[in-house]
C-alpha cells in the first residue's frame, strides 16, 4: 500500500483544497478506516469560513462518515479489516475522568472528544485514524445503507441530544429554532420522546416540508417577523415548555428565554461560531429566579450511542432519506458538497458523497 493519501483540507481561512499527506499510523487500540460515504457539516463551514477554530492550516476536514476498517491495532477486540462501521463525529478518550463523570465529549478538556477536523485530520481523506476503536466504532447493520449511515455520525445524535438536553416529556410544547438537518433531527427526537406540539422555525420550504414529515405541528418563518410573538400568538400567549436552538445567531437565546415557561429548559446544540456574549433578558429570566435552565452541549459520541440510534433506523422508527437532498458518487466531489453546505441553496438539506 502506498504510504500517501489525498484529503480535502482547510488550506487557510476561506480556502479549501486537496492535499497529499502520509497515511496515519495507528496505535494498539486504534483503527485505520477508509470512507464508504461522507457528508460535509455546517460545522466545517464554521471552521473554514467563520474562522471559528482559528487557522487550521492543512487540516483535513470532515467528521461525518461511514467506513470500512482497513487495519486494527493489536489490542482491538471487536473489529477487523473488512468490517463496515458507523463512525461517530465525536470519538472520546474513554478512560478520562470527564468520560467517567458522564461528559465524554470533554475528555481531557473542553470539546476534546471532538477530534476529527478539529485536533486531528478528519474523514475527507482516502484513509483516517480512529482512536480507541472498540469504544468508538459501531458495526453497520446490513439494513442501513452507507449513505443513511452517515447521518448517524452527527445529524441524528446531535438533534437527539438537543431533545435529551431539553428533557422533552409526553405532551410538551417544544419550539425547535432552526430546521436544517440538525434541527430536523431535534424535531424527530422530540416527537419520539412524546412531545405534544412542536414548532419548527425556519424559512426554506424544503426544510418546512421535512419538519412536517418528522412531526412538527406548527411551522414558523423567522423572516415573517419576531418568532417569539409568532409562537406566543399561536399558543394564545402560553409560554412553551422547552426550546431547542439549532440555528440562528446569538439573539436566539434572548428569544428562547422570552418564550419559555418558568421552570422550562432552553437546550442549545447550535455551534456559536461568531460573537462574544449572549444576552439573557433579566425580567423574562424571572429576575434571575425563574428556574429557566439554559444548557448547551456537544453531541455524545462513542459506540453505544451509535448502536442504539441505529436501532431506530433498522426497525423503521427513523427515516433519514428526506435529509439527503444531494447525492454525489465521486470522492472528488466532496469539495462541491462542502460548498453547497456553505451556500445553502433553497433545495438543500444535506449532501452526501458515496464512494461507489
Ligand atoms: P443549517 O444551516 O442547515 O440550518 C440552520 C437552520 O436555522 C435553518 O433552518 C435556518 O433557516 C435557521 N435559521 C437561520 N437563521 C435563523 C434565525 N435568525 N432565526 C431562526 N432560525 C434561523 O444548519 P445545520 O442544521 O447543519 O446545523 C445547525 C447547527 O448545529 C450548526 O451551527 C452546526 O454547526 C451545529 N452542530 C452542532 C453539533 C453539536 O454537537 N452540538 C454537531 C453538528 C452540528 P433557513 O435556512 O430555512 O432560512
Ligand atoms: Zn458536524
Amino acid at each position: 500500500m502506498s504510504k500517501k493519501m489525498n484529503g480535502l483540507a482547510m488550506l487557510g481561512f476561506d480556502t479549501i483544497g486537496w492535499i497529499e499527506k502520509d497515511i496515519p499510523a495507528i496505535g494498539p487500540m486504534d483503527a485505520l478506516c477508509k470512507p464508504l460515504a461522507i457528508s460535509p457539516c455546517t460545522s466545517d463551514v464554521h471552521t473554514v469560513w467563520e474562522r471559528a477554530l482559528g487557522n487550521r492550516h492543512n487540516l483535513i476536514l470532515g467528521h461525518e462518515a461511514c467506513a470500512e476498517v482497513v487495519e486494527v491495532g493489536s489490542l482491538v477486540k471487536d473489529f477487523k479489516p473488512g468490517d463496515r462501521v458507523i463512525i461517530p463525529a465525536i470519538t472520546p478518550d474513554w478512560e478520562a475522568v470527564e468520560s467517567q463523570a458522564g461528559y465524554s465529549q470533554h475528555s481531557y478538556g473542553m470539546l476534546n472528544g471532538w477530534k476529527f477536523s478539529n485536533v486531528k485530520d478528519g474523514v475527507f481523506a482516502d484513509y483516517f485514524h480512529v482512536n480507541q476503536a472498540d469504544g468508538n466504532l459501531a458495526h453497520l447493520p446490513k439494513e442501513i445503507s452507507v449513505e443513511d449511515a452517515v447521518m448517524l455520525s452527527d445529524m441524528i445524535p446531535t438533534g437527539f441530544h438537543g431533545a435529551n438536553l431539553a428533557e422533552v416529556e409526553y405532551g410538551d410544547t417544544v419550539a425547535v429554532v432552526g430546521i436544517g438537518p440538525v434541527g430536523l433531527m431535534a424535531v424527530a427526537g422530540s416527537v419520539l420522546r412524546g412531545a405534544g406540539r412542536v414548532f419548527g422555525v425556519g424559512s426554506r420550504q424544503i426544510c418546512q416540508d421535512a419538519a412536517k414529515f418528522y412531526g412538527a405541528t406548527d411551522l414558523i418563518n423567522y423572516r415573517d417577523g419576531n418568532i417569539v410573538s409568532q409562537i406566543l400568538d399561536a399558543t394564545g400567549g402560553k409560554p412553551v415548555d422547552k426550546v431547542i436552538l439549532a440555528g440562528g445567531e446569538l439573539d436566539t437565546f434572548e428569544q428562547a428565554v422570552r418564550m419559555v415557561k418558568p421552570g422550562g429548559i432552553v437546550s442549545n446544540i447550535n455551534y456559536l461560531g461568531t460573537g462574544d456574549f449572549i444576552r439573557i433578558p433579566r425580567v423574562e429570566w424571572g429576575l434571575g429566579m425563574g428556574h429557566i435552565r439554559i444548557i448547551g452541549g456537544l453531541m455524545p459520541g462513542g459506540r453505544k450511542n451509535m448502536e442504539f440510534l441505529a436501532r431506530l433506523m433498522v426497525h423503521g422508527r427513523l427515516d433519514v432519506s428526506p435529509l439527503l437532498t444531494h447525492r454525489f458518487h465521486n470522492f472528488k466531489d466532496a469539495d462541491e458538497a462542502l460548498l453547497l453546505m456553505k451556500d445553502k441553496p433553497s433545495d438543500l438539506i444535506k449532501p452526501v458523497v458515496s464512494l461507489y
